[in-house]
């Protein structure tokens, strides 16, 4: 068997994007390699395969890419929640600050129930605005949030803080 991938090798770090100051984690050298994509998911569904899940939502765009393969190893759903007016059918919605300014975000009002199981997933947690809108979503519909999954996580922006006492679980953390 051949050595596990590290998938820190696959996420690099790009100055001043989109501003300067910023240190943008770019996850696409991680998507383009076949083996480190692979991964990412295989190791997600090990974490939370016994717990249950029945959905899995995330926010547009970066969640997408982890949410639906994640689905579908897990057997699970998937949600989207989506930035305004991108849904057709009734929504609900969320205010959230973002690390680079104000947002909403969206989602369907029959997407969920209550006593549904999610699992929230998305590539980055950063400050934790976009999750915690995410959270609000999920719980205003009743379902139960499981966890909130991420590919990385940026402990020194303090987003954990802000989400527990959610369970929380990271692939990478800086
Ligand atoms: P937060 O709301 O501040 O936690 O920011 C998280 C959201 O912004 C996620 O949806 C990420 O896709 C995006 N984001 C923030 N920082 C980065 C980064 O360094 N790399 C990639 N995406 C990021």
């Amino acid at each position: 068997a051949s050595a596990p991938v590290d998938l820190r090798n696959w996420i690099r770090d790009i100055p001043d994007f989109p501003k300067p100051g910023i240190q943008f984690k770019d996850i696409t050298p991680l998507l383009g390699h076949a083996e480190a994509f692979r991964t990412s998911i295989d190791l997600l569904e090990a974490e939370f395969r016994h717990k249950g899940i029945e959905v899995i939502a995330a926010a547009e765009a970066r969640g997408f890419i982890f949410g639906a393969p994640l689905a579908m190893k897990m057997n699970a759903g998937f949600v989207p929640i989506r930035k305004p007016g991108k849904l057709p059918y009734a929504t609900i919605a969320q205010e959230y600050a973002l690390e680079y300014g104000n947002d909403r975000l969206e989602v369907h009002s029959d997407a969920l129930a209550p006593g549904r199981r999610v699992l929230l997933i998305d590539d980055v947690l950063a400050t934790g605005g976009t999750m915690c809108a995410c959270r609000d979503l999920v719980r205003s519909t009743g379902a139960d949030l499981v966890a909130c999954a991420f590919v990385i996580e940026l402990s020194f922006l303090g987003g954990r803080s802000k989400l527990e006492p959610c369970e929380i679980f990271s692939l990478v953390t800086y």
